[in-house]
């Protein structure tokens, strides 16, 4: 393994009909991934595909946008605690979410059940010592980064990484003292207002995902994204830094090695 994508959603129904392709193209490139659950049952068909291959893991929890069914149909789902308590300690799970604060496709009376499902995915992971995986958008003219730091700050015992991070450099500021880490996906390939951040980080807190099926990077925009595309973003990371490619897969690789104790 010499890259590794720790976000993405090949459990998604895009990938029903080839998706033992979509991970032999990574396992042959060097690729490992990681699958992200958005609620019940997409977590429940992370670990499913997760226990059959090695290099690839599960995150299980709920997207603070809880009607987003894999489906695609606009389903509520409550958080049950106890279902997801039980798929938390499957050896497969290594990280808790994606789970947090999304205020950007929200109305203001979402967000007191957000926060709730936010704190029991929380303790869920403090339960079985794993890490969050975040997942957080400013909106309804709030720095929903600072909420979520607050929540963190108050509740979280183990560490967090904030996936396609999009605060700001005083948000990462914050963040990284509370001893959070940062990814990345293809948007960087294409957007230019994330080199700053990626300028400015310390490497060790960087990670690189590709959030598939969304935001496929440069030179595949306009195909579906799948996870070995995680190549092109740890590239552009090293263009932006202005450092070795290499150098910096190594380096990515080996932090998410350390942030979710992979064992490889
Ligand atoms: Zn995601």
């Amino acid at each position: 393994m010499k890259y590794i994508d720790i976000h993405g959603h090949i459990n998604f129904a895009e990938y029903d009909k080839d998706r033992e392709d979509v991970i032999k193209r990574a396992k042959d490139s060097g690729v490992g991934i990681v699958i992200v659950g958005t609620n019940y049952d997409s977590s429940k068909k992370c670990i499913e595909i997760a226990e059959k291959y090695e290099n690839v893991w599960a995150v299980v929890g709920m997207h603070p946008i809880t009607n987003e069914a894999t489906d695609g149909s606009i389903e509520d789902e409550v958080f049950n605690d106890e279902a997801f308590r039980e798929l938390a300690k499957n050896p497969k799970v290594i990280a808790i979410g994606e789970c947090g604060l999304d205020y950007y496709h929200s109305k203001p009376e979402d967000i007191g059940y957000q926060k709730e499902i936010f704190i029991k995915q929380i303790e869920i992971a403090n339960s079985v010592n794993k890490p969050l995986m975040l997942h957080v958008r400013n909106g309804l003219g709030t720095n929903a980064y600072e909420q979520a730091l607050v929540i963190l700050k108050e509740h979280a015992k183990v560490r967090a990484n904030f996936h396609f991070f999009a605060g700001s450099i005083g948000d990462m500021g914050a963040a990284s003292k509370l001893g959070c880490s940062f990814s990345f996906t293809g948007v960087i390939t294409f957007a230019r207002n994330y080199d700053q951040l990626i300028e400015t980080i310390p490497i060790d807190r960087l990670m690189s995902e590709t959030d598939c099926p969304y935001v496929t990077p440069i030179p595949y925009r306009g195909k579906r994204n799948e996870p070995v595309y995680v190549i092109e973003v740890v590239k552009q990371i090293a263009k932006i830094r202005g450092e070795d490619q290499e150098i910096v897969a190594t380096k990515l690789l080996k932090n998410a090695v350390s942030f979710f104790g992979l064992n490889i």
